[in-house]
């Protein structure tokens, strides 16, 4: 293969699977509004050949190749039966045990070292040591201000203002039952519950970051309006959560100052706890011996997509800190990206 048998591979896989993906966002959509389960991918993604993609003689090319072969990855580890019966295992810490156990299990099918190997390529982080452990207490909650909080169309305006993209690229549905956001070649999506409290308002907050991050990417090739990893798309959403207190009164601010660290200090827990379960291979005690207590609400990231704590854990250590216009640059980088430069 030359390099423009790359190219052409690259372009051709583009070509094919744009309007697969495109109905796969409006299914997504459609599940997280309306509640229903989600879709899985196109079964074209688990062909064996996307997931050989590369075009190592330029970096552009070699970004929408690796996207391409990510998005290949994550379908092909969706189907696989241990997987998939996983994925049927209660929300329990032993229904979790069970996943963990299934990527370990899948981890070398698919061709990977481990499930630390796994979970970096596909969401660019890997479950790593604990950190430090944490030291501000969770109960000493602020008090609660009655001061009225902004609605989401302002703080998508501030979020627009300073990433440097139009707030109309970024469609919003306050009429989720579940939270994510979704871009197609139709444009970016953010679907969040409806905004009632300053929780709510996060959850949006977080959406709108990656909605505006996504927006900066449109109109670029498939494989390359991507973010360059999951982990990178998250410490973009991170920092649009900690803009959030910039943009409350006083009072809101000291409370979503706490919410946040209480979260930063979960999200720690997390990792630490898939780190026991995937590198140390302690699985079956894994929640008990570094979260404590079984905590659904907490577990809701890890159980739907069981290896991703390392990247929210790395997404806030990262702490990005983007100047005015900063976001809307690295979009038009897309998962071209150098993503060692961000730190
Ligand atoms: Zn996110």
């Amino acid at each position: 293969m030359t390099a423009f048998d790359d190219e052409l591979a690259v372009e051709a896989w583009e070509a094919r699977l744009a309007p697969l993906l495109d109905a796969h966002g409006a299914a997504v959509i459609a599940a997280l509004r309306g509640g229903g389960p989600r879709p899985p991918w196109p079964a074209a993604l688990r062909a064996p050949a996307l997931a050989r993609l590369a075009a190592p003689h330029d970096p552009r090319w070699a970004a929408r190749a690796r996207t391409l072969a990510r998005w290949a990855l994550a379908a092909r580890l969706d189907a696989e039966p241990a997987m998939f019966a996983a994925h049927a295992a209660p929300a329990t810490a032993a229904g979790l045990a069970a996943r963990h156990r299934a990527l370990r299990e899948v981890a070398a099918r698919l061709g990977y070292a481990d499930a630390a190997a796994l979970a970096r390529a596909l969401y660019g982080a890997a479950p790593g040591a604990a950190g430090a452990a944490p030291t501000e207490d969770d109960r000493d909650a602020p008090p609660t201000p009655t001061a009225p909080l902004p609605g989401w169309p302002a703080v998508r305006a501030a979020l627009a203002a300073h990433a440097g993209v139009e707030p109309a690229a970024v469609a919003a549905f306050d009429d989720g039952r579940h939270a994510a956001t979704v871009l197609t070649t139709a444009g970016v999506a953010c679907v969040f519950p409806p905004v009632v409290d300053l929780a709510s308002l996060t959850v949006a907050a977080h959406e709108l970051g990656h909605g505006v991050y996504a927006a900066a990417m449109r109109g670029l090739p498939l494989g390359l309006a991507a973010a360059p990893s999951r982990t990178v798309d998250e410490a973009v959403a991170a920092w649009a959560v900690r803009a959030l207190e910039g943009l409350l009164p006083a009072g809101w601010a000291a409370v979503a100052r706490w919410r946040r660290r209480r979260g930063e200090r979960a999200r720690a827990a997390l990792a630490a706890l898939e780190h026991r379960a995937l590198v140390a291979g302690a699985v079956d005690d894994a929640w008990a011996a570094t979260v404590g207590a079984w905590r659904p609400a907490l577990a809701a990231a890890v159980l739907a997509e069981p290896g991703v704590a390392a990247a929210y854990a790395e997404a806030d250590r990262l702490a990005l800190a983007p100047g005015p216009g900063q976001i809307a640059a690295w979009g038009r980088a897309g998962a071209a990206l150098d993503a060692a430069g961000l730190a």
